[in-house]
């Protein structure tokens, strides 16, 4: 070959076509180039990856960075550096920003934030709420963003600036916004939780003095899930709006959208690591470091949930990558605690421990880790694959290395919340990750010099 390559890894086990092939990949201009088993020439740089495993970079679909605003809890930079180490080469954000991005001039004000600032790739989303019901459209043609998020209820008190335009809080307008929606040619994501019933609940624990951190659990039991998936399903189904379900915790909800793909309808749903792994119990342990929406669940529906893994009807898996800072966790009781969790560093360790205890197949983490969260986004193939032309997005992984997750060991800024990771026994790490052939993790080194290299990305297609 004529022209010197930018990178060449070799490796006697690279994941292409669903196969590990004992060969080489060759870099150009950020590009896959060369794909085979004979070497590819001469390269400015080569990377001996023998005796590790080479995967396309993670996709993770589900990432709050929060910018602008509440920058203590995280940063374009703090997360993405995050990203980076846990093998995430793109990530979807979320829009809970203050103000959220509900249209194209806050977007473009995120965007600043961004620039200049990220390490790996960000594909952003829109906010679609009351407050911009008659500009969705328009948004989401506007090819800026791969989707939409919203959430069903009031904005929290306190927190109205990062909620509004973010929610809708009654049915008249979640079924006029899902018109809107339908004509934007975009996915809806949606945190899909019934409030009135939760807060039912809790004013009923608040009345009773009864604040043990297991009734966060307990006032959103599985049926405040169920519910709000079986009526958006109804809502939605005489336009077949595109609907992505966020962050599963419960079977019974799954299976409805189980049914509702049988039918042929545009629906894919999400869980999340800490659904698969961890149980209620630990909120007892924890108190509001393990306090998340929907919440942990008992040891009954986290074994249950993992049919749906089992049986391909979970699209994707999530980090929900929800930092808080220590303050926002221990302030007042369990139930005005912020919920979420600083997980996207784990999203990758937590699910390749899977894999070598033989639970989920190398085939289905590659799909719901990578592929498939890039296809639902419209950023297939050139993000969650190797295949040539395909960005160089790229994870070398230590498959055999077994240890303990450690706060001390990770790049997020709301770290010192990560107390429910704190220990765990898992098996594989990160040893680079590489983004369109920029290595901005190597040899197990996170590299903060790399900040600013990572591009904000678009749909593929256009309209
Ligand atoms: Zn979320």
């Amino acid at each position: 070959m004529a022209k010197v390559l930018d990178t060449v890894i070799k490796s006697d086990r690279i994941y292409i076509d669903d196969k590990l092939i004992d060969g080489y990949i060759g870099i150009k201009d950020g590009k896959i180039v060369y794909l085979g088993q004979e070497g590819p020439g001469a390269a400015n740089k080569e990377v001996d990856a023998t005796n590790y495993l080479v995967l396309p970079g993670l996709v993770d679909p589900h990432v709050h960075l929060r910018e602008p605003g509440n920058s203590h809890r995280e940063t374009f930079l703090t997360g993405t550096l995050a990203a980076a180490n846990g093998g995430a080469t793109t990530i979807i954000e979320h829009p809970l920003a203050s103000p959220p991005p509900y249209n194209l001039e806050i977007l473009f004000n995120r965007y600043k934030a961004a620039e200049g600032e990220i390490v790996v790739d960000i594909a952003f989303m829109g906010a679609a709420g009351e407050y911009n019901l008659k500009d969705i459209e328009s948004f989401g043609k506007s090819g800026h963003i791969v989707g939409f998020k919203t959430f069903l209820h009031e904005a929290p008190a306190g927190r109205e600036l990062e909620f509004n335009g973010l929610t809708m809080c009654n049915d008249g307008v979640v079924y006029a916004g899902i018109q809107e929606l339908a004509k934007s040619g975009l996915i809806w994501l949606l945190h899909a939780e019934n409030n009135d019933m939760i807060q039912y609940n809790i004013k009923e624990f608040i009345a009773r003095n009864d604040f043990s951190p297991i009734n966060h659990a307990k006032s959103r039991p599985p049926i405040t899930e169920t519910e709000t998936v079986a009526k958006i399903l109804l809502l939605t189904e005489e336009t077949n709006l595109p609907v992505l379900f966020c962050h599963i915790s419960n079977p019974e909800a799954v299976e409805l959208i189980k049914k509702a793909k049988q039918q042929g309808r545009k629906v894919y749903v999400e869980t999340c690591p800490h659904y698969l792994c961890f149980t209620e119990e630990l909120l007892s342990q924890h108190g509001a470091y393990a306090k998340c929406n929907p919440p942990l669940r008992s040891e009954k529906v986290r074994k249950a949930l993992w049919q749906y893994i089992d049986d391909g009807t979970i699209d994707v898996i999530g980090s929900d990558h929800a930092p808080y800072s220590v303050e926002e966790k221990e302030q007042g009781n369990i139930f005005n605690a912020c919920a979420g969790l600083p997980a996207i560093e784990f999203r990758f360790p937590l699910m390749f421990t899977k894999v070598k205890e033989g639970k989920l197949s190398l085939h289905r983490f590659v799909e719901l880790l990578s592929r498939n969260p890039a296809k639902i986004f419209d950023l297939y193939p050139n993000k969650g694959s190797l295949s040539i032309g395909a960005d160089a997005d790229i994870i070398i992984v230590d498959s055999e290395k077994k240890y303990k997750l450690t706060i001390d060991a990770m790049q997020s800024k709301s770290r010192r919340s990560a107390k429910l990771f704190e220990n765990v026994e898992v098996i594989g790490e990160i040893v680079s990750t590489i983004v369109r052939g920029n290595f901005v993790k190597e040899n197990g080194s996170v590299l903060v010099d790399k900040k600013g290299t990572g591009l904000i990305l678009k749909p593929l297609r256009n309209y």
